[in-house]
């Protein structure tokens, strides 16, 4: 069965880049029918970041993408923080050592500067592990009853893998194809610590097993990780899961990595909610008013597709397309306008009745309290628009009179315009049924048969009531405010 797992680290705002994470093992479990879970990776407590943990379940579930098995459900592999685990991972690290595939090491900070200064005056990169050691410093490589000694004298330890010599791993990923890895590269890494806890590895590893995780999938950053952790599964007996590493999401100018940096530069997020720290607020998608189905949908695309030119996916769609084989190992270039072309999409799919009331607080801030039908006007504007918070600026004239006229467009004001617009009032007063087609027939009718050019009235019509030559359908407006305004704002401009 497949159960895959997002597994972050407490350690601030989840990044957008997590979130597609988390989003590529939601659908990969849905796709399967499989289960995707969450733990919290918190055995670095000099890491943690109150209300890191609290953001990360709340970023899930405004995108819908919540786990089905969390810290909160303790199901049968629970506890799902690793901290509330801290009791499981010293007998697997002590297993490491009985079986030869792990040592205690008392290096100190020094001793290991030694080494790295010793290497590069030699002209060579410093690579910790066991048999460099036993090259460099003879008295490292302690007896078992050395070891033992010095445990119990309170020295500060730690365990470290023992990485095999000479051995070339022939591993898979999903997306990358067949990788190649040799031991003499690796670096002996840390597993456990003398205050008790386990390094990000070991307990990666434990947990992976022990919450029988049959993928994982994950970032191209923990690429470089792939070779110990298969050698740990080989050392621990057990069977490795199947790994797929996601490729890096790329800012949308130049090269490199997606920073916070070029979200600050470019004015828009990199994270999915805001996230308010001592060193300021950041901004996050929810706030900027992005709808959650609309950046699922963009995340989708970072580095995955159908295979056709389709753009639009719904959750449940991708739920049943996505597939890690057509995963691509090239970056995948972020592109903020792009995102808002994915917003703009989703507004319009957004009933009129709720993005009245999305609307509806900007309007008692502006101190607006109108008879105005507002589900009509957003109706009528919410096509140029991106986010709601542009419907204020698309929209202000239906709800106050223009106080001041375009300049460019009150060039078409000509002599003999307030004497039409004149005559234009009194064809409005006489219409009784002011819906938007009537309206648009009896003024059309009174300028062919009095032979008067379009333009001539259009143009200044729309900038009495709009104030520039702006906005949707003139006789729609017309309607909507209705025929008193509508008069009063062209006495206004000609007056
Ligand atoms: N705790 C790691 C992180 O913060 C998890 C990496 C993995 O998925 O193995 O991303």
């Amino acid at each position: 069965p497949v159960r895959v797992r997002f597994a972050p680290s407490p350690t601030g705002p989840l990044h957008i880049g997590g979130v597609r994470t988390a989003l590529f093992n939601y659908l990969f479990a849905k796709k399967h029918n499989g289960v995707f879970y969450l733990r919290i990776e918190d055995t670095d407590q000099n890491r943690f970041v109150p209300g890191a943990e609290q953001y990360i379940f709340e970023a899930l579930e405004w995108l819908g993408i919540a786990p089905s098995e969390t810290v909160a459900k303790n199901e049968k592999f629970g506890p799902y923080r690793q901290s509330e685990r801290k009791h499981l991972y010293q007998q697997y690290a002590d297993q490491l050592v009985h079986s030869g595939w792990a040592y205690y090491a008392f290096d100190t900070a020094e001793a290991l500067d030694n080494h790295r200064k010793q290497h590069e005056a030699e002209g060579k990169t410093f690579i910790y592990n066991w048999h460099n050691r036993e090259k460099l410093d003879t008295s490292l490589v302690l007896s078992a009853t050395e070891t033992e000694k010095r445990i119990a004298n309170g020295e500060a330890y730690v365990i470290r893998f023992k990485t095999p010599v000479n051995e070339t791993l022939n591993l898979h990923d999903i997306i990358r194809g067949d990788l190649k890895f040799e031991t003499n590269l690796l670096d002996d890494k840390v597993l456990f610590k003398s205050d008790g806890m386990p390094t990000y590895h070991l307990a990666n590893i434990v947990d992976d097993h022990l919450m029988e995780t049959s993928h994982v999938i994950r970032g191209e950053e923990w690429l470089p990780s792939l070779p110990l952790h298969s050698l740990l599964y080989k050392a621990f007996g057990w069977e490795a899961p199947e790994f797929a590493h996601l490729p890096l999401i790329l800012k949308p100018i130049g090269n490199g990595k997606l920073s916070k940096r070029d979200g600050d530069k470019m004015g828009f997020p990199v994270f999915p909610l805001e996230w308010k720290s001592e060193e300021g607020v950041s901004s996050g998608y929810r706030e900027k008013g992005f709808f959650p189905e609309a950046v699922v949908n963009f995340l989708a695309l970072l580095g995955w597709n159908d295979g056709t030119e389709q753009e639009i996916f719904s959750l449940e769609e991708l739920a049943e397309k996505f597939d890690l084989n057509r995963v691509h190992k090239a970056g995948a270039k972020f592109d903020p306008e792009k995102n808002k072309w994915f917003n703009h999409h989703y507004l319009q799919q957004q009933s009129n009745e709720s993005l009245a009331e999305a609307f509806a607080p900007t309007l008692a801030e502006k101190g607006i309290s109108t008879a105005l039908d507002v589900t009509k006007v957003v109706s009528l504007i919410k096509e140029r628009a991106n986010f709601v918070s542009e419907f204020w600026d698309l929209a202000d004239y239906f709800f106050v009179a223009p106080t001041a006229y375009d300049e460019k467009a009150a060039k078409n004001w000509k002599e003999d315009t307030p004497h039409l617009m004149q005559q234009l009032i009194s064809v409005l007063e006489n219409i009784g049924d002011f819906t938007s087609v009537n309206i648009e027939t009896i003024v059309k009718d009174w300028m062919t048969k009095n032979e008067i050019g379009m333009g001539k009235v259009m143009q200044p019509f729309r900038l009495s009531l709009v104030g520039a030559l702006k906005g949707p359908h003139l006789f729609d407006i017309v309607e909507l405010i209705g025929k008193e305004e509508t008069i009063k704002r062209l006495e206004k401009a000609i007056a």
